[in-house]
């Protein structure tokens, strides 16, 4: 690993603001080591660490996770919002999770680590701190420990499942250059991002018709250059046709957009019965789209760093106030979004491992559903605020409510969620919802 080229995202800055949310949203599973390490340190309730319950769970066979106070957060998390394992012992006795987070590492070659980030964190969405290049030497340490003992030879993402002709894949040096062209597809801002996503998705198309067991090398170079070319020609400037999603298209974009919305925090999942319950009245509002948009447990750390206010929750939407324009297709916006898929895809953050061991074509398709998402709670956010025009900050809070659930949402994960997307695809609706909420 020592010789381990760190791929990272060059446009992106991020330094910790210590507003302690991912020590309230995120639980925090350890290893062995760690557990015997937390345990050695020997924490009584004079430390201020509460002692009513154990301090780390089992959550299966050797698997082990921090416990948390009643309000949900981390049983180390101090009323300053600081750690205090940090503060008596230092940063590195932390468990890994905690000094990683909000970085993701993804094997990106033989050698090879990508990084990405997670949304989920405020500083993230705002772009603040330092630059990402200039803690490289930090992340290679990181780096280091993440991939220790662990298999160094990982296969790329297929790229798509390929019908009779089976699994598409394709060497690691094709799939950066699949990678690459998806980065210049969203990266070309003379026109809209809501542009960018479609000419990409439509080119998409084309990569999951193809076989690639004679497409490679320069071969493949020519190939991409043909089609990204087609879906430029087919799409040269910001006029796009608007296409109205369909009932069923819409029915099962709101699932996922639910989905999406939800922060399962441990003190949620401790309410059990009653918690799902209420989960399960506010899906059968989400798919029949009646009525007012019932409030999901969304995050309280990004309420919090987003400045959002309490009558928000109490306000009433109906589903079809978010079906009108909210001046969507702006320069802020586009921004903040285009920086983040770009981060999604330079960091692989999208397919693979990160993604539920989705191909390439499939994840890609996943990440742009998050366009409409994000637009889409972002209009509820505006709405609850009495607001018919979207504020930077209500895609802000929305992408980091969102993103904290991409990739990483059990829910999100399962056959049927999965299938989902497969299905909106192939009626055109992912098309069809981006267009229609970029607005
Ligand atoms: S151990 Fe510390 S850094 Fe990790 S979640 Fe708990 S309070 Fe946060």
């Amino acid at each position: 690993m020592s010789n381990a080229r760190l791929e990272l995202p060059v446009l992106q800055n991020w330094s910790c603001h210590n507003c302690g949310g991912c020590c309230r949203e995120h639980l925090i599973e350890i290893t062995e080591d760690e557990k015997r390490r937390i345990e050695g340190q020997k924490w009584t309730q004079a430390d201020g660490v509460s002692m009513a319950r154990p301090i780390i769970q089992k959550i299966g066979r050797g698997r082990y996770r921090l416990a948390h106070q009643d309000d949900g957060a981390c049983v180390f998390l101090d009323d300053q919002g600081l750690c205090r394992i940090h503060a008596k012992f230092g940063e590195p006795a932390k468990p890994l999770a905690c000094r990683v987070y909000p970085y993701a590492y993804h094997p990106a070659g033989r050698e090879n680590l990508t990084v990405s980030l997670r949304f989920s964190c405020p500083s993230v969405v705002r772009n603040l701190g330092d630059g990402v290049e200039s803690q490289r030497q930090t992340l290679a340490t990181l780096g280091q420990e993440i991939v220790s003992g662990k298999k160094r030879e990982h296969e790329p993402p297929y790229i798509h499942r390929g019908g009779d002709h089976g699994e598409q894949t394709v060497s690691w040096a094709d799939f950066h250059q699949l990678l690459r062209a998806l980065d210049e597809s969203l990266a070309a801002d003379d026109v809209h991002l809501v542009v960018r996503l479609m000419r990409t998705l439509s080119w998409l198309d084309l990569v999951e018709q193809s076989q690639f067991q004679t497409v490679k090398g320069e071969k493949l170079t020519e190939y991409l250059t043909l089609v990204t070319e087609a879906s430029v020609k087919a799409q040269p400037d910001n006029d796009l046709p608007l296409q109205k999603p369909t009932r069923l298209g819409r029915t099962m974009f709101r699932l996922l957009a639910a989905q999406y919305a939800r922060h399962d925090t441990e003190a949620l999942v401790r309410q059990g019965w009653s918690a799902r319950v209420g989960l399960l009245s506010a899906a059968l509002k989400y798919a029949t789209g009646m009525g007012s948009v019932p409030g999901l447990q969304g995050s309280a750390s990004v309420a919090t760093a987003f400045g959002d206010v309490p009558e928000q929750t109490t306000t009433f939407v109906k589903f079809g106030q978010l079906e009108s324009a909210f001046d969507g297709r702006r320069a802020d916006i586009d921004e903040l979004l285009t920086r983040y898929f770009r981060v999604k895809v330079q960091g692989i953050h999208f397919c693979g491992p990160a993604h539920f061991d989705t191909g390439l074509v499939d994840g890609f398709r996943g990440l742009a559903l998050m366009y409409p998402v994000v637009m889409w709670l972002a209009r509820l956010r505006a709405a609850r605020l009495k607001r018919t025009q979207l504020e930077l900050t209500d895609v802000q809070a929305a992408l980091a409510t969102a993103d904290h659930n991409f990739g990483y949402s059990p829910a999100l994960g399962t056959m049927s969620s999965l299938q989902r997307v497969r299905q909106l695809a192939k009626m055109g609706q992912i098309k069809a919802l981006t267009g229609w909420y970029s607005l």
